[in-house]
């Protein structure tokens, strides 16, 4: 008999951490390594935030709440849903869970059958086509191109809806690519699968982290879209709460009633403390955020800079989340081995685009989340390493 149920071969991984241990290792060898390689803020939570899980801990939070989480969080949450991304939510439509992620394994889970299809962005965050695969569904990768800022093309997305397409994911502001999409995109796909019984699983999760002067239009926020949408957002990117593990799906009450059964036959519930973190979070002073979003916007502007500075290097402007994704095509080399050489030889530590599907093929992501201080000492690594393959 073997060990492993045979579902195991179908779940994919995070890259991320794979190269976060690989590059550990060589740290613990002696080497210095600058770490552009994982996705979450290197700022600490803010003081309020901290404070109030105190507060809640010396107050009793420390038993278990209800699966899909305290009712008062619940209501935070769905009215600062209402408040900011301009969607009608109830707190029955609310689940908080530890993380954005489970909500992505949570809610495909939940409504994808085997042979259904799946849209989902190429590159893009690798656990989507991991669960997707997972519970049997057909994915299918809507290319992002560098030619259309790694917006999805809306004609494109036309011809790969079929009477099959059971769900669209759309993450925008995008992992890895830092592209968003318009509000005239999210129009055009909202006309496009209105009506025809789509889910889309909208993955809000950087929509704090814009540096344009337009507020990112969540699609549910669109007629006729709320029922069918999923909202995706939490605390790790916008709060820094990356390891509290605090996130939250906002749809239909026929799915958030299944994703708090699910709840309960996987984690109960999430920590209680934690979600009372949380509803300061939302409800407390906000000028952290803004302060971090500034900071983040240096950094990018400075990481751009110095990458279209080097031969070979051509990176466009991201207009939200932390990453750049930079084109090296030039170089001739596949993007894997690109990023193994740069972490081997100039100790930064990055990935290669395909680990967010084939069509990151010729491109590289780092996360600018770091100083500006080791995204210099990166920067300059890289140039005079990437030299070495011209
Ligand atoms: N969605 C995207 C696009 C992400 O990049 C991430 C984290 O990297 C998540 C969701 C999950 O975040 P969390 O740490 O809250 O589970």
């Amino acid at each position: 008999k073997k060990v492993l149920a045979d579902r195991m071969a179908l779940l994919g991984t995070e890259t991320a951490f794979e190269v976060l241990a690989k590059a550990k290792k060589l740290e613990a060898q002696g080497m210095d390594i600058v770490h552009l390689e994982i996705g979450e803020p290197d700022f600490d939570t803010p003081k309020n935030i901290i404070e109030a899980a105190c507060h809640a801990l010396t107050s009793g939070y420390t038993h278990y709440t209800p699966a899909p989480g305290i009712p008062e969080v619940r209501e935070t949450i769905a009215s600062y849903i209402r408040n900011h991304k301009n969607v009608d939510a109830s707190a029955e439509e609310v689940v908080i869970v530890p993380g954005g992620k489970p909500i992505m394994f949570f809610s495909i889970m939940a409504t994808v059958n085997p042979g259904d299809e799946v849209i989902y962005p190429n590159p893009g965050f690798p656990i989507y086509e991991s669960v997707i695969r997972f519970v049997g569904g057909k994915p299918v990768p809507i290319p992002l191109r560098e030619e259309n800022q790694f917006r999805l093309d809306v004609n494109e997305l036309a011809q790969l809806i079929t009477p099959k397409t059971k769900m669209l994911i759309i993450n925008s502001p995008g992992n890895p690519t830092g592209g968003v999409l318009t509000n005239e995109d999210i129009k055009s796909i909202a006309d496009l699968v209105r009506g025809k019984e789509i889910l889309v699983l909208s993955d809000e999760i950087y929509d704090r982290i814009v540096y344009g002067d337009t507020h990112p239009l969540s699609i549910a926020s669109l007629p006729e879209m709320k029922d069918w949408t999923i909202i995706l957002d939490g605390f790790s990117k916008t709060y820094a709460m990356t390891g509290w593990r605090l996130g939250y799906g906002v749809m239909h009450e026929e799915i958030s009633a299944r994703i708090a059964q699910l709840m309960v036959n996987s984690n109960s519930c999430t920590s209680a403390f934690t979600q009372m973190a949380g509803k300061e979070a939302l409800t407390g002073p906000q000028n952290d955020v803004d302060s971090m979003v500034a900071e983040f916007k240096k950094r990018r502007d400075l990481m751009v800079n110095g990458l279209n500075s080097i031969p070979g290097v051509s990176c466009l402007l991201p207009e939200g989340s932390f990453y750049v994704f930079p084109n090296i095509k030039s170089f001739g080399k596949n993007s894997k081995e690109i990023a193994d050489y740069l972490l081997n030889e100039a100790g930064v530590a990055c990935l290669g685009g395909t680990a967010f599907g084939s069509y990151g093929e010729g491109y590289l992501r780092f996360s600018y989340a770091n100083s500006v201080e080791n995204i210099q000492k990166a920067l300059e690594r890289i140039e005079t390493t990437l030299k070495k393959l011209r």
